[in-house]
């Protein structure tokens, strides 16, 4: 996609969305995002980083090239949301993302 491509020559890194759309896979799908088995906790294993650089990378796309990316992040949050459940309850002041309010339950 040339606008993410272009973004990422820009404001990211050659690849960045790729690498944060398949970090994010392999910390949220199934199998590899039960953060017990986690050897590592830090935003970039447990997938917070990625997909917070998911999050941010829309917000510099135009407007019709956004849609694209969402596509490709959606089915990752989908099958994230499928096999957590929140953690709860948060305070309203609260600055940590969805993603990292839930947990797989187990
Ligand atoms: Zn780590």
């Amino acid at each position: 996609m040339a606008a993410v491509i272009a973004l990422e020559h820009t404001r990211m890194r050659p690849g960045a969305v790729s690498s944060a759309l398949i970090a994010w896979q392999n910390a949220a799908l199934t199998g590899t995002a039960d953060r017990a088995r986690h050897l590592c906790m830090c935003d970039e294993c447990t997938g917070h980083a990625p997909r917070w650089r998911l999050q941010q990378a829309p917000t510099w796309l135009p407007p019709w090239a956004r849609p694209h990316l969402y596509g490709l992040v959606l089915p990752v949050d989908r099958s994230y949301l499928l096999r957590t459940v929140p953690c709860g309850p948060w305070s309203p002041e609260s600055t940590w993302a969805w993603w990292q309010r839930r947990f797989t339950g187990t």
